[in-house]
């Protein structure tokens, strides 16, 4: 079977590999419909010297697929459904999992696709309570983008920064993957959107998922029109993913009590913060990793109820490295997808 792997730093390849054993008991073998990329790729693509991996590692952190096989004991799938995957390895019975928090499992055997082998495979076992059905109406594409793009972006907006209808919020970089979703879930429930894009191109397309005012943050500051769009008032959350270049701006635009949520640091980790403005504003910053296997259930009930993915391009895994650079370079406009 076919299946991409990164070989050194900036190199992937497709190569062939064996294809899995039959499923054991407990597991389920999946034919992988589709991938979404995400940043995490990026981070995998460029290589981190601290990432405990060997390489060649197969990639692929968010998919979908079709399951054609069941080990013994299995009792929620059968061969022909389409399903999605969890993408950490997580141990199902720490607190934690035994709890429903499955990202803050205490014995995580790796994110898929990033520490030990990922989805971009055409064949692969997983353990059954790691797999979700998709919903019915829900095509294998979409669903590709529910395990990170929508799930991350709920739990960011419902679980930590408790988002609610009538409330203003900020979206940085509305056109990537998640901002697209963001922007599209807080429209959802009624929430006032504020988003950024770094180019006039994106201004029409996220106006679309329902942005009520769209700053290019290269021609205007964003701190400045925020201010100005709430009338000095302030935002109540901020969706925050940039990092370094925002994450300041992001805590002068918040009104008192205002909530701060980040999944992410694209343009640099590091940020210094007025402690001042912290206490006396009593602003709270949620740091949110990942989802809960429910959120993927409440993300794949959204695409059924009609909150489709945006999809920038569908690319081969021949062409998984020049759409990779592409995204580092920010000339995305929703989410890629490989397909099979
Ligand atoms: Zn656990």
């Amino acid at each position: 079977m076919r299946a991409l792997t990164l070989i050194a730093d900036r190199q992937l390849e497709v190569v062939e590999m064996p294809p899995p054993p039959p499923p054991a008991a407990g597991e389920v073998q999946i034919r992988v419909g589709a991938v979404a990329l995400n940043h995490i790729d990026v981070w995998g693509f460029r290589g981190m010297a601290f990432v405990k991996r060997k390489l060649p590692i197969v990639v692929g952190a968010e998919a979908s697929g079709t399951i054609v096989a069941v080990g013994d004991g299995v009792t929620r799938f059968a061969p022909g459904q389409d399903v999605v995957m969890y993408g950490a390895l997580t141990c199902g019975h720490c607190k934690a999992c035994l709890e429903g928090r499955d990202n803050f499992c205490e014995n995580v055997g790796g994110l898929v696709g990033f520490h030990v082998d990922g989805f971009a495979r055409e064949l692969l076992n997983m353990p059954e309570r790691l797999v979700i059905p998709v919903p019915a109406g829900v095509s294998l594409r979409d669903a590709a983008c529910a395990p990170i793009a929508f799930s991350t972006v709920q739990h960011m907006l419902f679980d930590n920064a408790k988002l609610q209808p009538g409330e203003t919020i900020l979206v940085h970089a509305g056109g990537s993957g998640i901002g697209t979703v963001a922007i599209m879930m807080a429209k959802a429930i009624g929430c006032t959107v504020i988003t950024t894009v770094g180019d006039d191109s994106k201004i029409e397309g996220v106006k679309k998922l329902g942005a009520d005012y769209v700053i290019n943050y290269r021609t205007d500051r964003f701190e400045h029109e925020t201010r100005k769009i709430t009338k000095k008032k302030g935002v109540d959350v901020v969706f925050e993913h940039v990092g370094a270049d925002t994450f300041n701006g992001s805590l002068l635009v918040m009104k008192r009590g205002g909530r701060l949520v980040t999944c992410g640091s694209t343009s640099g980790p590091t940020a210094t913060i007025n402690l001042m403005q912290l206490f006396q504003q009593q602003y709270r910053i949620f740091g949110s990793f990942g989802a809960t296997m429910k959120n993927i259930a409440e993300s794949l009930d959204k695409m059924a109820a009609g909150m489709l993915p945006v999809i920038d391009t569908e690319v081969s895994l021949d062409d998984v490295g020049s759409a990779l650079k592409r995204m580092e370079s920010r000339q995305v406009f929703g989410k890629i997808v490989v397909r099979f």
